[in-house]
């Protein structure tokens, strides 16, 4: 399964936490010891085992295009050469 893991703009976050409820990795929280400049709780990552597969749902899901989503795709084993 492709790895992968996000940025979020806590700037732009409104703390909505529509990403954290749509990841189905769980990996998304809202922070809750500290605020942004606009005065809300931030999404965060907290991937701490790596579960996050890079499926793109948390940046759909985000109404103000706060995650960047970047994903490892495994290289492809290349076809053996024929003798
Ligand atoms: S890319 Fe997918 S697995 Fe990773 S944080 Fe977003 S919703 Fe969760
Ligand atoms: S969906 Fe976007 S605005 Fe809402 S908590 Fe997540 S990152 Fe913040």
């Amino acid at each position: 399964m492709a790895k992968g893991r996000i940025e979020i703009r806590e700037d732009r976050c409104k703390g909505c936490t529509l990403c954290a409820l749509a990841c189905p990795q769980g990996v998304i929280v809202m922070a809750s010891d500290h605020v942004n400049a606009k005065g809300y709780y931030p999404a965060m990552l907290n991937d701490a085992e790596g579960k996050c597969t890079g499926c793109a749902i948390c940046a759909v899901a985000c109404p103000d295009v706060c995650i960047t989503v970047y994903r490892q795709v495994p290289a492809k084993t290349r076809p053996s050469a024929a003798v």
